[in-house]
C-alpha cells in the first residue's frame, strides 16, 4: 500500500481531449503517470489529488479549446468556478463510475477501510484557493462534497498572498506573506479539520501559516517539496522550516519532478531514482522517521526516467531497501507517517 501526499490526475483527466476521460481512467490506459489499473499494479492505493486552476497562457497555448473567449487575457471568476468545480465532479465521477473501487474519503476510518478493500482512497485537496475568491460560500459546498485539504497559494499572487516564485536557485523568500484574506482563509480551514498545504508557499507566507497553526496545534504539511540544501529551489524547504514542520509534528512528502530534485536544478530526466533518496535520507537524518512519506506529483511533474509513472514505485522501494531502509521505515513512508497525521487534522 501507498498513500501519496499529491498528485494532479484530476486537473489531467479534466484536461484530457478523449471522449471519456473517466473511463478511460477505470478501464483503459491513459497516457500520463497514473491510470486505474496502474495504480493497482503498483500497490498505490491513495493520497491527496489535486483541484486546480492551470496559468491561464497555459491553457492559450497547450488547450486553446479550454478557453472560452479568446479575445479574453484572463479568467473571469465564472471560468475558475467552473474549472474547479468540473475537476471536483472527476472526482465524484470516479467514484460513482468505480462500482465500489474508488472512493472520496474524509475520515482516517475511511482510509483504512479502502486499504482493507483494495478500494483507492481518494482525499480532495485545492491546490490554490482562487476560486475561494471567486465565491467564499464554495469552500462549505466543496468541504460537503469531500474537500479536506487546501493550499491557500500556488505560484501566483491572489487575494490572499504572493505566492512562490519558483526560481533556481532561490531561496523561498520571495514575496509579502499571507493577506488577511490569507490568514482567516488558513483559521477556517484549520478549524474545518483540513490539512493546510504550505507546499507553495513563500518563505513569509510559511511562517505567517506556522504561526497560524501553531495556535491550533495543528501539524504544518508541505505534501510536495524537497530539501533545499540539496536543490536550491526556491519551493523547497529550508532546515529552519524542516524544522518548525518537525516541532509541528507535521509531514513532508518528497516531489519527484527532476527540477526540484537535482542539484543543478535543471528539468532533466536524466536523473537517477537515488537523488529521491538522497532527499529521503536527509530528512531522516534532520527530521527523524516519522515526518516523511511520499508527494510524487503524478501526472504533475516531469519524472526520472527510471521512475516513468506509478508502476516503478516497487523499484524505487527496492532501492530504498538495498540503501539500509529497513522494512518498518519503509512501511513508515509508503503510508503510515501519513495515516498518522491524517488522524490528527482532518475531520
Ligand atoms: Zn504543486
Amino acid at each position: 500500500m501507498i498513500f501519496d501526499g499529491h498528485n494532479d490526475l484530476l486537473t489531467r483527466l479534466w484536461l484530457s481531449s478523449a471522449k471519456d476521460p473517466v473511463h478511460e481512467f477505470l478501464h483503459g490506459t491513459l497516457p500520463g503517470h497514473l491510470d486505474f489499473k496502474r495504480c493497482r499494479q503498483a500497490q498505490w492505493t491513495g493520497g491527496l489529488f489535486s483541484i486546480f486552476l492551470p496559468p491561464y497562457r497555459y491553457l492559450q497555448q497547450h488547450h486553446p479549446e479550454k478557453i472560452k473567449d479568446p479575445t479574453a487575457t484572463d479568467f473571469s471568476s465564472e471560468q475558475i468556478i467552473e474549472i474547479c468545480t468540473a475537476q471536483l465532479e472527476i472526482a465524484q465521477q470516479l467514484q460513482l463510475r468505480s462500482e465500489g473501487k474508488i472512493q472520496i474519503c474524509t475520515s482516517l476510518s475511511q482510509i483504512k477501510s479502502c486499504f482493507q478493500h483494495q478500494q483507492l482512497a481518494i482525499v480532495l485537496h485545492l491546490e490554490g484557493a482562487e476560486v475561494l475568491a471567486c465565491d467564499p460560500m464554495l469552500l462549505d459546498d466543496f468541504h460537503k462534497k469531500g474537500l479536506r485539504s487546501i493550499g491557500p497559494l500556488w505560484n501566483r499572487k491572489s487575494l490572499f498572498g504572493d505566492g512562490l516564485n519558483a526560481t533556481f536557485p532561490h531561496s523561498p523568500d520571495t514575496g509579502s506573506g499571507l493577506t488577511q484574506q490569507g490568514k482567516e482563509l488558513v483559521r477556517t480551514c484549520a478549524r474545518k479539520g483540513m490539512i493546510i498545504d504550505v507546499s507553495h508557499m513563500n518563505e513569509r507566507a510559511f511562517w505567517d501559516t506556522a504561526e497560524i497553526l501553531e495556535g491550533f496545534h495543528q501539524p504544518i504539511v508541505a505534501t510536495h517539496s524537497n530539501v533545499h540544501a540539496l536543490c536550491a529551489q526556491a519551493r523547497n524547504l529550508t532546515d529552519s522550516q524542516l524544522k518548525a514542520v518537525k516541532q509541528s509534528h507535521g509531514m513532508v512528502g518528497i516531489n519527484f519532478d527532476v527540477a526540484f530534485l537535482r542539484s543543478d536544478g535543471q528539468r532533466d530526466p536524466n536523473t537517477s531514482i537515488d537523488t529521491i533518496i538522497d532527499h529521503l535520507s536527509y530528512l531522516l537524518e534532520h527530521i527523524g522517521e516519522d515526518h516523511v512519506g511520499f508527494g510524487s506529483d503524478f501526472d504533475g511533474c516531469l519524472l526520472p526516467l527510471d521512475l516513468a509513472d506509478v508502476t516503478y514505485m516497487p523499484q524505487l522501494l527496492q532501492r530504498m531497501q538495498q540503501r539500509g531502509y529497513s522494512e518498518a521505515l519503509i512501511e513508515k513512508m509508503r503510508f503510515g507517517n501519513w495515516l498518522t497525521l491524517l488522524e490528527k487534522i482532518i475531520h
